[in-house]
């Protein structure tokens, strides 16, 4: 049966149920079938013809892989060199938005380069956009962000006033898998500047991927969340930064919001002891 002579309302439920599995992009045009076997060699005279038939032809010799350049350690340093230059956010951005180093924004809709209020005195640093993200060219606004402007405002504290919100990725991998060291290391050249030229009095680090990432560790987010450490940036300024659960565990893993809460009541505090929150 062809898609023609399908009912529409079948196609438009099969296609609810795809985008309800995650399947939200479409890369080619052609379905592939990856169980269909190759193709059988060309019939050879047979040597012997008591020889058992092999029940499936001998697999064709793996193609030689193309190098991928865009995983080469040249890519992240050009990011890195354009970043250095940029000395406003708005430069930064512009040179972000113009890079093509780095193969996310090929699948994506939109570069999500930031929200909240450059020069806050939190910067929040998450892993990659989503498909609300993506869609809407912003940082956390589909339903963890929205627990995460939830979470802050506890704390009295709001994206339109005192937070400065990014990602280390600034595409959305297709599918929400998780990114590639070569674009976390790429992007991450951008970020690091990103983060220099805000000059936040602390740094929040939403998730394991974007801990790991910024902090150079391979230490799981369930050893670093909660513990202030210090980020040293390029230019040589330091940050305090605490790693945190990213709000879509939390989602997940309700139970964990407790330990959560007091992330954020040592944020509050630090920014009291920085004096950047007046004491209440
Ligand atoms: N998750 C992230 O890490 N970042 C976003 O912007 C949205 C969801």
């Amino acid at each position: 049966m062809d898609a023609a002579s399908v009912p529409r309302e079948d196609l438009a439920v099969l296609l609810k149920w795809y985008v309800d599995h995650g399947l939200d992009e479409t890369i080619g045009e052609d379905a592939v079938d990856r169980f269909a076997l190759p193709p059988p060699p060309a019939a050879a005279p047979p040597q012997n013809a008591t020889a058992p038939t092999p029940i499936r032809p001998p697999a064709p010799p793996p193609a030689a892989r193309a190098p991928v350049p865009l995983e080469s350690p040249q890519l992240v340093e050009d990011a890195r060199k354009l970043a250095q230059r940029c000395t406003t956010i708005a430069e930064l951005e512009e040179a972000v938005r113009a890079f093509e180093g780095c193969a996310l924004k090929r699948t994506a809709k939109n570069t999500v380069f930031a929200d909240g209020v450059p020069g806050a005195p939190v910067m929040v640093v998450g892993e990659a956009p989503g498909a609300d993200e993506d869609r809407l060219g912003k940082p956390f606004v589909g339903v963890s962000g929205q627990l995460m402007d939830r979470m802050f405002d506890a704390i009295g504290m709001s994206r339109g006033r005192d937070l400065y919100i990014t990602n280390i990725l600034f595409w959305r991998p297709p599918g929400n898998r998780t990114p590639t060291l070569a674009e976390q290391a790429i992007c991450l050249a951008f970020t690091r500047r990103h983060i220099e030229l805000a000059k936040p009095k602390l740094l929040v680090l939403a998730g394991g991927t974007a801990a790991k990432a910024v902090l150079d560790t391979t230490e799981g987010i369930m050893r670093l969340r909660g513990k202030w450490t210090t980020l040293r940036l390029d230019d040589g300024t330091e940050v305090p930064t605490l790693p945190t659960f990213h709000p879509a565990y939390l989602l997940r893993t309700p139970a964990s919001k407790r330990q959560s809460w007091l992330d954020l009541l040592a944020i509050d505090e630090k920014l009291r002891e920085l004096g950047a929150k007046a004491s209440s």
